[in-house]
């Protein structure tokens, strides 16, 4: 991946009658009310007491749940495979010599087991035997989204109100309300495309957040600026909402008209599949107008709430393939 380029784009909101409006009333709303339990809840175990059983199966040095193989030392400690591949066979706990014994007697035990997603915390009520749990909590609904600000290797999860707050506190990206939008994009020197020139701009309306989207990239030969929206939250709740993206100048323009994808999909995924407005450089040049040495572009747009639609099926397009 190319370097981040962000000095060079800057970003220049006219629109008046939106306010900056802080999120500070958010930050709270992830303090979720439940607490994870100490009581599983739809343990179908055993004579264990259901705590001892789940503790059993966590690993000793690295404290995740362990799935087969399940090893133990010559003394009987635990530990899951990953650990084993790190501790060059000397037991973490012990200290003897691990050798390679495999514990089937806890992978037969951990068989016998449901248990509760992981983010029943965060409201998922599914119960789940051992060894399918870890696939769907990969899946999950309730499980953390990732930051969205692309253009770097982020790790930070949360809940979306959380993700909000960081990016407006540690990224410093720019926030504002409503459902319209008019940004106008600058760049001194558009001859110099990099791979990695973005911006990202949150929105909130209709009591959801999306993210704007500008970035420009090398497609193919020619270097092309892209702007799309995501929405932050799931897939299925995106299909509930429509925007289009205008840009042009001296009588043309270029229109586009989608459905903002989930920030479950990654910045780069959206990108790849051209899902958004696409200006070719020439044309983007031209819409600046002038002597063409500046990028100035005038993006446009309006986020809208779709009529629910009953049948609502997925259909994500991806035009380069
Ligand atoms: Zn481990
Ligand atoms: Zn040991
Ligand atoms: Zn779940
Ligand atoms: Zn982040």
């Amino acid at each position: 991946m190319a370097a981040m380029e962000m000095d060079s784009v800057e970003c220049v909101s006219s629109v008046e009658d939106e306010e900056m409006q802080s999120a500070a009333s958010h930050t709270n709303q992830h303090a979720h009310p439940h607490q994870y339990s100490s009581k599983p809840h739809g343990l179908v175990a055993s004579v264990l007491a259901p705590t001892s059983v789940h503790e059993l199966l966590e690993c000793p040095v690295c404290t995740n749940s362990m799935y087969p193989p399940i090893h133990q030392c010559h003394n009987g400690h635990t530990l899951c495979s990953t650990c084993k591949s790190r501790v060059h066979n000397r037991c973490p706990t012990c200290r003897q010599e691990l050798g390679d014994i495999r514990c089937l007697a806890l992978e037969k035990v951990a068989e016998s087991l449901e248990l509760p997603c992981k983010y029943f915390s965060l409201g998922c009520s599914e119960i789940f035997p051992y060894y399918s749990k870890l696939k769907h909590e990969a899946v999950c609904n309730f499980r953390p989204y990732s930051c969205p600000y692309a253009g770097s290797e982020c790790s930070v999860t949360g809940d979306i109100p959380y993700l909000v707050a960081h990016l407006r506190d540690d990224h410093k990206v720019d926030m504002h309300t409503g459902c319209t939008f008019n940004h106008r994009y600058v760049k001194s020197n558009p001859r110099e495309v990099e791979n990695a020139t973005w911006m990202l701009t949150v929105f909130h309306c209709f009591g959801q957040y999306f993210c704007l989207h500008f970035e420009a990239f090398q497609l193919g030969m020619a270097p092309v600026y892209m702007a799309f929206l995501r929405f932050m939250g799931d897939e299925t709740e995106a299909r509930n909402y429509s925007y289009s993206l205008e840009v042009g100048a001296n009588g043309r323009k270029l229109i586009w008209e989608g459905t903002p994808r989930s920030v479950r999909d990654s910045h780069r995924k959206v990108r790849d599949s051209h899902d958004g407005l696409i200006i070719q450089r020439n044309m983007a040049l031209f819409f600046s107008g002038g002597d063409r040495k500046e990028l100035k572009l005038r993006v446009t747009g309006r986020i809208w709430k779709e009529q629910q639609n009953p049948d609502g099926g997925v259909c994500i397009p991806n035009l380069c393939s």
